[in-house]
């Protein structure tokens, strides 16, 4: 009888490993720690920083613009999450918000509240509402722990011991699944596209984040129409795991209300 005494622990291990998202409700598979994402991250963070060109806020109003957005967003969903007594979903949190000069279409946040916004993505964002819903999005994708989801996934897919070294920090193999799913300098073909599920949750609730930091829910969808025609013959990098399709649009539609009620606008 010992086979269905392993396969009963492996049940076991599997189900300790799904996590209810505090945010969505949803169950997810979280086979690493978030303090072992978030410590990657700062490493990858500062590796990224000094080798880009980072546009300081004393000297430009955009990157100060990123960093207002950014705290108002982060504001928003630190106050949400306290006052549903969750406030541990934030553990470890220290957000960062930088700007860097590169004509990449591109945004990005990493597990820990690290964000990065090219300059390429300013002339599709248009204004500032356009910028919060870009980047709650991405916020959201991190704060939901998307990333962890997905290197489980990959950790399953590969045959990977649940319950071993896995868990360990520096190893080779969770270090590998976490650059295939987070690499900021990795080439756009060798990300893992993100899951349809994930996007719409991001799409979601990144437009409630947004409106209860006082930015206009409603600029949701004419961004994403100017993403789906920018770039002409060369669409931009975001679009590569961001497909601004009708169903995209259609969801989002369909959301805006919900967000609308979230929404105060920013006092000048
Ligand atoms: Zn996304």
């Amino acid at each position: 009888m010992k086979r269905p005494h392993f396969l009963w622990i492996a049940v076991t291990l599997f189900i300790a490993a799904c996590t209810t998202n505090a945010i969505t409700g949803r169950k997810q598979l979280s086979l690493f720690p978030e303090s072992t994402l978030q410590a990657e991250a700062v490493n990858q963070y500062r590796s990224f920083l000094s080798q880009n060109r980072v546009v300081s806020p004393g000297n430009s109003k955009d990157a100060e613009m990123v960093r207002r957005v950014g705290n108002r967003i982060a504001t928003a969903i630190t106050t949400f999450y306290r006052s549903k007594g969750l406030a541990s979903e934030l553990e470890g949190y220290d957000w960062q918000f930088n700007l860097v000069q590169d004509d990449q279409v591109n945004a990005w946040c990493m597990p820990g509240g690290k964000v990065v916004v090219y300059t390429g993505l300013l002339p599709v964002t248009q204004n500032e509402a356009a910028l919060a819903i870009v980047m709650g999005h991405e916020i959201l994708h991190a704060a939901a722990q998307h990333g962890n989801e997905r290197m489980s996934q990959v950790a399953v897919a590969q045959g990977l011991e649940v319950a071993g070294n896995i868990f360990t920090a520096n190893n080779q193999k969770a270090n590998t699944i976490f650059d295939s799913v987070f690499a900021p300098g990795a080439q756009v073909g060798v990300l893992l596209p993100n899951s349809r599920m994930q996007e719409y949750e991001a799409d979601r609730y990144g437009m409630i984040f947004a409106a209860m930091a006082g930015y206009n829910p409603n600029e949701a969808i004419p961004f994403w129409q100017r993403m789906a025609s920018a770039g002409g013959g060369k669409p931009p990098e975001f679009l590569s795991s961001h497909p601004a399709d009708e169903n995209r649009i259609a969801n989002l539609k369909k959301y805006l209300p919900e967000a609308m009620k979230y929404y105060k606008p920013n006092q000048k």
